[in-house]
């Protein structure tokens, strides 16, 4: 039997295990392991590639969108929108402020907030938005920002998943008052450890995020304000610079994986194909597929040897952790019908033409013959 993986990292690391190592040599050699040359490196690259003034690294995705809302003054008796279909760490760097979550369920063929239903969430306490650029594609910004703008809220947009994507030729993540980014090893930018960023065209923002993530100093041993420890270390800089080189050709190759299963697919009737909206260049982090037939589907191709994912099985308001807020069901109706239907199937840049076939081909089988 064949067996094609969710994600193959050795795939992509056997490809540039070389550099990669030499890079991690200059590290040693240097002993700069937490902050340091290697880190200011890659933070220039990265706001480079972004298109924006500053990137500050960080410790990850999670501590990115945490010290964000932090600098920008949101805590207790403040409100914080974002959507209920994204992976926890949104909501949870919302709490971890002491600001409340309010949740905007979903458009549903980009699974990204739903702009039509954002006015009707805006309090007096609203402070900040965080549209989620969910499995590789950003969320509608225009009328986000416009909405925003209007009532004099913040907008921070969660690009943990979309690295390289765009929204009418702007790239996530620069286009509010700032965008955080995650390096987890399985995003489509991955470090070898923990690592994230946030990028940002206000360079106040960006000195208090670079204060904040160092225990509130400047200067050694000096603190101005109270912080914490958020820094990136050395060592996942320098595999990220070596990285930044690659990730275009890389988050070409996703998209071309993206279209080969979509043609593949596309006559099923049983199963929606992810789309592309008009404003969008998508960078499918996630290929997700939808269809009433989920967990029979997935049982299924995991007997086949297939391994797919559910991203995210539970959404937030939904989730335990998230019951003291008293969500009930029903109350995003897209969101948790999407929850309900997604299935993730393997995507990663090296993914083969014979492996996507071969999937294609399984969904075909359970398809046709029953
Ligand atoms: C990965 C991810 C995060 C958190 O990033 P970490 O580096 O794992 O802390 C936040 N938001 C979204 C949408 C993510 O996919």
């Amino acid at each position: 039997m064949k067996t094609v993986p969710f994600l193959d990292l050795s795939a992509q690391y056997v490809a540039i295990r070389e550099e990669i190592r030499s890079s991690l040599e200059e590290v040693f050699d240097s002993v700069s392991f937490v902050g340091g040359p290697f880190v200011e490196r890659f933070e220039e690259e990265f706001a480079i590639f972004c298109g924006c003034g500053y990137a500050a690294g960080t410790s990850n995705g999670t501590s990115a969108l945490w010290m964000t809302l932090l600098c920008l003054g949101i805590g207790q008796g403040d409100e914080v929108i974002t959507v209920p279909n994204t992976f926890i760490a949104t909501a949870e760097a919302i709490t971890f402020t002491g600001a409340r979550p309010v949740f905007v369920d979903v458009e549903e063929r980009s699974h990204t907030m739903n702009p039509a239903l954002l006015e009707k969430a805006i309090t007096p306490k609203t402070k900040a938005i965080i549209p989620v650029h969910l499995f590789g594609q950003p969320a509608d910004m225009d009328p986000i920002m416009e909405i925003a703008r209007k009532h004099g809220i913040l907008v921070v947009e969660d690009a943990c998943q979309a690295h390289g994507a765009q929204y009418k030729g702007k790239t996530a993540g620069t286009i509010g008052d700032a965008g955080c980014f995650s390096f987890y090893p399985g995003k489509n930018l991955g470090a070898y450890g923990e690592a994230g960023a946030v990028v940002t065209n206000d360079p106040q923002l960006a000195d208090k995020i670079k204060i904040l993530r160092d225990h509130g100093q400047s200067r050694k041993y000096y603190h101005k304000v109270i912080g914490w420890n958020g820094r990136m270390d050395g060592l996942q800089g320098a595999v990220l610079s070596v990285k930044l080189r690659y990730l275009p050709a890389w988050n070409e190759a996703r998209r071309k994986n993206a279209e080969h299963y979509s043609s593949l697919l596309s006559d099923l009737e049983e199963i929606i194909l992810p789309s592309e909206m008009d404003y969008a260049r998508h960078v499918y982090h996630l290929y997700v597929i939808r269809t009433r037939r989920r967990d029979e589907l997935k049982i299924y191709l995991a007997e086949k040897g297939i391994e797919c994912g559910i991203h995210y099985p539970v959404p937030v308001h939904l989730q335990e952790a998230y019951r003291q807020f008293g969500f009930l069901k029903g109350t995003f109706p897209v969101a948790e019908k999407c929850a309900e239907e997604i299935l993730s199937l393997p995507m990663y840049p090296e993914l083969t033409r014979e492996q996507i076939g071969y999937v294609a081909a399984e969904l075909r089988n359970k398809l046709r013959l029953s």
